[in-house]
C-alpha cells in the first residue's frame, strides 16, 4: 500500500464519469474542485458522481473544495496590449479612465495605497513584470520589465505587498456553502495570511453545522510564510500551493520554503500537501521528465502527506497516466526509505504520548500493521503524524464520514467496523477483518490502539499480538 496520498484536481479531462473511475482506480484519494473555475451544477454533478462510483468500488474518496480567494485581477480590456520593455503602462483602480492607450482598471480598490514606489508587480503568473514609477489617488503608473500580452481578467500578484483583502469574500462563502450542501471533506482557504483566517473559516463551518469539515491553508505568499507557525498551529492541513508561492517569493526560495513547510507541519501533526507543477510536462507527454521524478521523489522522501495534480489531470492529455506516475514514484520511494521525523513531533497530551509509545513499539517489533480505532479521528492522526517505519495504519471507526475524511493522512487506509461493547471482541474482529481482506497474514504482528474502559474511565491502552 502506498502511503502517500495522491489529490487530483477535477476539469474537462477528468469529469465523465468513467474517467473518475479509472483515476479512483490508479490511486486517486482525494478529488480537488478548484473553485476559482468551476460553476455550481458542475460541483453538484460531480459530488454526487464521486461518491456514487467510491461506493461502488468499495473506495473512501475525499473531496477537497478550493477557494477562489482574495484574488486580484485586471478588468476588461477591448483588445490585448502587446507590452515591451520600456513601455510605460497604468494601473487604475474604482473605474478611474485614463486617457493613455495602456492601461487597465483593477478590481482592488486599496491597491494604489497598498503599494510603494518602486515596488514590483507581476501579471499573469508572473510573465509580465513591473516597476511602479509614481502613484496618484486612482493611478499606479509603471515601467514594463519584461514584455507580455495583457488580456482582460489576469491575475496579479504584488511579492511582499500586505494586501488589504477579507480572508473569505463573498464568492468563497457562497462556494463553501455549497461544499457543505455536498458534503465536501476539506476546505482548502486560498491566500491565507494568518492563523485568524482559518478561525473565520471554522466560524462559519461552525454557523452552518459543519465544524467536521477540515481546514486546510493555503501558504502562498510572503505574508503567510512570515505567519507560517501560527498558520501550521491553526489549521488542520496546509498545502504548500507552489504555483502562487513562486511568483509572491523568490523562485530559488521555494524549496527552503517547502522543506520548512514539510518539516514544520510534520512536528506540529499538521498534515501537508506538496502541490503545483509536479508532472507539469505530462500536460502534453506521457512521461515525465527526469526533473519532475525527483521533485516527486523528493516530497515522498520528505515525508509529505499528499502531492497534488493540477494541470495534469483537469486540462492535460494524459490525466490517468499522471496519477499512475504519481504512484508509481511514490511506491518505489518508500519502498527506499524515507527521512525520519519521530524524534521532532510535538506530544501535547498523555493520548498522544500512548500512540507514540504504540509507534516505538511497532517499530521496534517490525509490526506490519498499527490498527487504531478511532471515535474522532484523532488516534489515526496521530499515528499518521508519527510516521511509523514499516507499519500501515488501519484506522477503524463506526463512521463512513470519518473514514473519508482520513485519506488526507499519510499511511491511513480507514474501515467501517461497528464497535461491540467489549474491547476484545472489537480487537478480535478488526483482526480477522484485515486476514479476510488479505491485509494481514498468519505470523504478522499488529500493534492495536484503543481506548478501554477501566471503572468508569476510559483509558487508552497499547497491545502487540502475532496474528494467528
Ligand atoms: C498554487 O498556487 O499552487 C495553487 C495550488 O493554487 P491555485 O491553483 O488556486 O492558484
Amino acid at each position: 500500500m502506498r502511503r502517500t496520498k495522491i489529490i487530483a484536481t477535477l476539469g474537462p479531462v477528468s469529469e465523465s464519469p468513467e474517467r473518475l473511475k479509472e483515476m479512483m482506480l490508479a490511486g486517486v484519494n482525494i478529488f480537488r474542485l478548484n473553485m476559482s473555475h468551476a460553476k455550481h451544477d458542475w460541483v453538484r454533478n460531480l459530488c454526487t458522481s464521486i461518491r456514487a462510483i467510491s461506493k461502488e468500488l468499495n473506495l473512501h474518496v475525499g473531496l477537497l473544495l478550493d477557494t477562489q480567494g482574495p484574488e486580484i485581477r485586471t478588468g476588461d480590456l477591448p483588445n490585448k496590449l502587446n507590452l515591451k520593455a520600456g513601455d510605460k503602462f497604468t494601473f487604475t483602480v474604482r473605474g478611474a479612465k485614463r486617457e493613455e492607450e495602456y492601461s487597465v482598471d483593477v478590481n482592488y480598490n486599496d491597491m494604489v495605497d497598498d503599494i510603494a514606489v518602486g515596488d514590483v508587480i507581476l501579471v499573469d503568473s508572473g510573465v509580465i513584470r513591473m516597476k511602479v514609477l509614481e502613484k496618484e489617488k486612482n493611478h499606479l503608473v509603471c515601467e514594463v520589465l519584461t514584455e507580455g500580452v495583457m488580456g482582460s481578467r489576469r491575475h496579479i500578484n504584488l511579492p511582499g505587498v500586505k494586501v488589504n483583502l477579507p480572508a473569505l469574500t463573498e464568492k468563497d462563502i457562497a462556494d463553501i456553502l455549497l461544499g457543505i450542501e455536498c458534503g465536501i471533506d476539506y476546505v482548502a482557504l486560498s491566500f491565507v495570511r494568518e492563523a485568524n483566517d482559518i478561525r473565520t473559516l471554522r466560524k462559519l463551518l461552525a454557523e452552518k453545522n459543519a465544524s467536521h469539515i477540515k481546514a486546510v491553508a493555503k501558504i502562498e505568499d510572503q505574508q503567510a510564510v512570515k505567519n507560517l507557525d501560527e498558520i501550521i498551529a491553526e489549521a488542520d492541513g496546509v498545502m504548500v500551493a507552489r504555483g502562487d508561492l513562486g511568483i509572491e517569493c523568490p523562485f530559488e526560495d521555494l524549496p527552503i520554503i517547502q522543506r520548512r513547510i514539510v518539516r514544520t507541519c510534520i512536528r506540529e501533526k499538521t498534515a501537508v500537501i506538496v502541490a503545483t507543477h509536479m508532472l507539469e510536462s505530462m500536460i502534453q507527454n506521457p512521461i515525465p521528465t527526469r526533473a519532475e521524478i525527483t521533485d516527486v521523489a523528493n516530497a515522498v522522501f520528505e515525508q509529505a502527506d499528499c502531492i497534488m495534480l493540477s494541470g495534469e489531470t483537469t486540462v492535460g492529455a494524459y490525466p490517468i497516466e499522471s496519477v499512475q506516475t504519481l504512484d508509481r514514484i511514490a511506491k518505489r520511494i518508500e519502498e527506499s526509505g524515507t527521512s525520519e521525523h519521530q524524534g521532532t513531533i510535538v506530544l501535547k497530551s498523555d493520548r498522544e504520548f500512548v500512540v507514540r509509545s504504540a509507534v516505538d513499539l511497532a517499530d521496534r517489533a517490525n509490526a506490519a500493521a498499527i490498527c487504531v480505532f478511532t471515535r474522532t479521528g484523532h488516534f489515526a492522526e496521530v499515528t499518521a503524524a508519527l510516521r511509523p517505519k514499516k507499519s500501515l495504519i488501519y484506522a477503524f471507526s463506526e463512521e463512513e464520514a470519518l473514514c473519508t475524511r482520513l485519506t488526507l493522512n499519510y499511511g491511513v487506509r480507514a474501515f467501517v467496523l461497528p464497535f461491540p461493547q467489549s474491547p476484545n471482541e472489537t480487537v478480535v474482529r478488526a483482526e480477522k477483518f484485515l486476514r479476510d481482506k488479505g491485509l494481514l497474514k498468519s505470523g504478522d504482528k499488529v500493534v492495536f490502539i484503543s481506548d478501554i474502559r477501566l471503572d468508569d474511565e476510559l483509558v487508552s491502552s497499547v497491545l502487540l499480538h502475532d496474528v494467528r
